[in-house]
């Protein structure tokens, strides 16, 4: 049998009701784990670990750190992963781990689930048996298992608050649908053995460093955003701005809410900045509209079909290896782990 590190990291799956209120309750989960899904010792030999129990909103860029270090350091002691996690964040964790892991080539699958493992039709134990099975196959993957479906994490966005089919990949299809068998689509999957490129590997410790800047700022457009207050971004603290725009990639370009000034400045500081789209399907294009094409000349990056968890953790992981702008540029616009379309 394939021997399976099961890490505890928090969310709903790791909650229990108490008192009318859901709270996470760090003695009870290994418990509750084998009481509630005996079945899981078929399929695999499980080592449990807890390494954190947090709420997915409450995770940062160093339990990303935290994650990737111990899984670094297990690698050789196990066939595949699974990462139970609250599904608030677990795209964004998906995102970073499928960077910091590159060239891991086994898998890490996520799951969580809606409702509590110990409540009556929790979706925890499906979700749960469905994740584990996942990771004992050759899968050389950062990947969401949830809802009978397996998707590329760096290609996936919570996009249900309480439907058990809470996850989406809007621009990249499954990798896996499970039903009475396991349909694995081989032609997508990452080609095992893809080294990181040198400068991008992130297998040896380095404590000088972290693994994730967080010189990075997200901002949403909106009609009517004042251009004074965008204007009062923290441009001195910021190495990357994301802009989520409209549509193919559109913004405000007259009279008082136009956003060039903004961009005139942040390119006159050397700062970055992508553009990314509200709309989660198909692909930021700069040349449809003439908004695109005057961002283009300011040096403006089109995060093209990228979700926005992928855009920004990948901003956060390139700018913590600083190779300049250029590089960042090219490693923006590639994919290095599958999370861009070519
Ligand atoms: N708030 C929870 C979390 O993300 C929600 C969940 O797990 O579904 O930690």
């Amino acid at each position: 049998m394939k021997k399976i590190n099961l890490i505890q990291t928090g969310g709903t799956i790791a909650m229990s009701r108490s008192e009318g209120k859901t709270i996470l309750d760090s003695d009870r989960w290994t418990q509750t784990l084998y009481k509630e899904i005996p079945e899981l010792k078929t399929i695999a030999h499980i080592h449990p670990d807890q390494l954190f129990l947090e709420d997915s909103s409450d995770i940062t860029p160093a339990h990303w750190e935290a994650l990737t270090y111990h899984i670094r350091k297990q690698q050789d002691h196990f066939d595949g992963f699974v990462i139970l996690h609250g599904t608030d964040t677990m795209a964004y964790t998906a995102s970073a781990l499928s960077y910091s892991l590159l060239g891991l080539d086994k898998p890490v699958i996520l799951t969580g689930s809606q409702v509590p493992m110990s409540m009556l039709r929790s979706d925890a134990k499906r979700n749960l048996v469905n994740a584990v099975e996942v990771s004992t196959l050759p899968i050389p993957e950062v990947a969401i298992c949830f809802h009978d479906t397996v998707f590329r994490g760096n290609r996936t966005s919570k996009m249900s608050i309480s439907d058990f089919n809470a996850f989406e990949s809007p621009n990249f299809p499954p990798l896996i649908k499970i039903g009475l068998h396991m349909e694995i689509n081989e032609d997508l999957l990452l080609k095992s053995h893809n080294p990181a490129p040198n400068s991008l590997s992130t297998d040896t410790r380095d404590p000088k460093y972290s693994l994730f800047s967080d010189r990075v700022f997200v901002l949403k457009l909106f009609p009517g955003l004042s251009s004074d207050l965008l204007m009062s971004v923290p441009f001195h603290k910021t190495e990357v701005i994301v802009l989520e725009a409209f549509g193919s990639g559109n913004f405000p370009t007259k009279s008082q809410t136009s956003i060039l000034p903004f961009l005139e400045e942040a390119s006159k500081r050397n700062i970055l900045v992508i553009i990314t789209s509200q709309a989660p399907f198909d692909s930021v294009d700069l040349s449809n509209y003439e908004s695109g094409q005057l961002a283009h000349k300011l040096g403006v990056i089109s995060a093209r079909d990228m979700t926005i968890e992928a855009a920004v953790t990948k901003s956060m992981f390139l700018l913590a290896r600083p190779k300049g702008k250029d590089k960042f540029r090219e490693y923006f616009s590639t994919s290095i782990a599958g999370e861009i379309s070519n």
